[in-house]
């Protein structure tokens, strides 16, 4: 299939629409105009027999019983100039003057010039020679009779027809300058919406390539052209930002996974070289860090799923005090070997969430409290809610969190202190899953702590 530009199809269909009105427009004008001018003329000529015969009555003599014939041979002359044949009788319908007994020749060349004329230009109207007859009165007295003869309905000398078609010629004059007046138009038209159109082409193009920050160079004035380039502009930047994040989970795992590669790898060497004995504790040490690093394989895991799952969360009405509760019930063991006190607090508020992820995210919570307290301290998760929210906090009385660290422990692999978080297992990913999922309902999470005095973490979740 042949495909057309836009500019191509938009300029064709104006150029055709106005085509199309400029057409019917002068035909009908065309037609308006010719059926108005023939009325006119055919009331004229009327009127014209009427007044003929009107004149005619003030040439009779009344006392002398007598009619002024010059004057009436000059009216008839006229008349005949102007395509009427006029016969006057007198009272007793003897004949006074005729234009046929006149000039006889003159009256045929008229009628024939007339008729051909007439049959030339307006063959459909069937027209002829009839006579009109008026019966002229002085004083309510009959003094003659005068018969009209003219081409009836109506006949156009050759001024008439010469206006006509003047008319018809501007007509088309009008047509041809709106048309190239509207193909102009129709360019200009094509012209302020294919450009942005094929710029966008081009933008989107280069951001296949890469290039995010592409320019459409020329504002738009089209309201929704402009919505075009500024959404294409919003998935550069998503796309960017996507990217970006790519490359970073890409160099923040290789970075994560490199120093245990190299410590097990460099063991392994000096215990295969002989250099190393292979003791109890060197193997321990090896097995330790390749549990670490299975663990952080298996946080990946959840990080991945979690921001996966944005989108498909399974909401419910969940009361998040039995929620709390069971988490707590699950780190029961935990919470044993460390001598901690832990407990649920607070009020039986229910939020549309989703069970599974709200798990996850205390889980995540008390796994830190419980990671971060010293032993015989204590943890509570209370629940509470306000006018349209409801908030659940985690708190310990653990080691806290220095103010320089506080503002980045969500960040993706981020541990307030490398050594001390690798002894106790992070990876830095526990607070990015919990921050993801609770964004994804539309809540927020923070964290207030005082080194040394514990530290708290708050969520708000939208109540519906
Ligand atoms: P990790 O797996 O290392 O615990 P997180 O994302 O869960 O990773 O936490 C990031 C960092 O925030 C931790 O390394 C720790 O330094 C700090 N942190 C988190 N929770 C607490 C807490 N309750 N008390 C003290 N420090 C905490």
């Amino acid at each position: 299939m042949k495909h057309y530009s836009l500019r191509t199809m938009i300029s064709i269909g104006f150029a055709l629409i106005v085509l199309a009105v400029v057409f019917l427009i002068s035909i009908a004008s065309n037609i308006l105009i010719s059926r108005q001018f023939e009325k006119y003329v055919l009331e004229q000529q009327d009127k014209k027999a009427e007044e003929m015969a009107q004149n005619l009555v003030f040439q009779y003599d009344n006392a002398a019983g007598e009619w002024n014939l010059d004057y009436i041979h000059g009216l008839g002359m006229y008349a005949l100039n102007e395509g009427y044949i006029i016969k006057l009788y007198d009272a007793d319908e003897n004949i006074l003057w005729d234009a046929e007994n006149h000039d006889m020749t003159l009256c045929h060349q008229m009628m024939d010039t007339i008729s051909l004329r007439m049959k030339e230009n307006r063959p459909g109207l069937d027209g002829d020679f009839v006579i009109h007859r008026f019966i002229l009165n002085q004083e309510d007295q009959i003094i003659g009779i005068l018969d009209v003869s003219h081409y009836s309905p109506y006949y156009l000398n050759e001024d008439d027809f010469r206006f006509l078609s003047a008319l018809n010629r501007i007509l088309f004059a009008v047509g041809i300058i709106s048309l190239t007046g509207a193909v102009l138009a129709g360019l200009l038209l094509a012209n302020s919406i294919s450009r942005p159109i094929a710029r966008t082409v081009e933008v989107t193009k280069e951001i296949s390539e890469g290039n995010y920050h592409a320019d459409f160079q020329k504002k738009v004035r089209t309201k929704e052209l402009l919505e075009l380039t500024q959404s294409v502009d919003q998935m550069a930047a998503a796309l960017e930002e996507q990217e970006n994040l790519q490359k970073r989970l890409t160099s923040d795992v290789a970075h994560e996974l490199r120093t245990p590669l190299a410590n097990v790898s460099s063991w392994l060497e000096a215990i295969l070289e002989g250099v190393w004995e292979p003791t109890q504790e060197r193997l321990q040490s090896c097995y330790e860090e390749l549990n670490r690093l299975t663990g952080l394989v298996s946080d990946l895991e959840r990080l991945r799923q979690a921001e996966n799952e944005n989108l498909k969360l399974q909401k419910e009405e969940t009361d998040l005090f039995k929620l709390a509760q069971s988490v707590i019930d699950c780190f029961e063991a935990q919470l044993t070997e460390k001598r901690l006190c832990c407990t649920a607090e607070g009020v039986h508020a229910a939020a549309c969430v989703d069970p599974n992820r709200m798990k996850q995210v205390i889980s995540n919570l008390l796994s830190n409290a419980v990671k971060y307290s010293n032993e015989g301290g204590s943890v509570r998760c209370v629940i509470d809610r306000t006018k349209d929210a409801v908030i659940l906090r985690v708190e310990d009385d653990g080691i806290g969190i220095a103010e320089k660290d506080l503002e980045r422990i969500f960040e993706r692999f981020y541990r307030a202190d490398r050594s001390r978080s690798r002894r106790t297992g992070g990876a830095g990913i526990g607070l990015t899953i919990v921050k993801t999922i609770v964004q994804a309902h539309g809540g927020r999470v923070t964290a207030e702590s005082r080194e040394g005095h514990g530290s708290c973490f708050t969520i708000t979740l939208p109540e519906k």
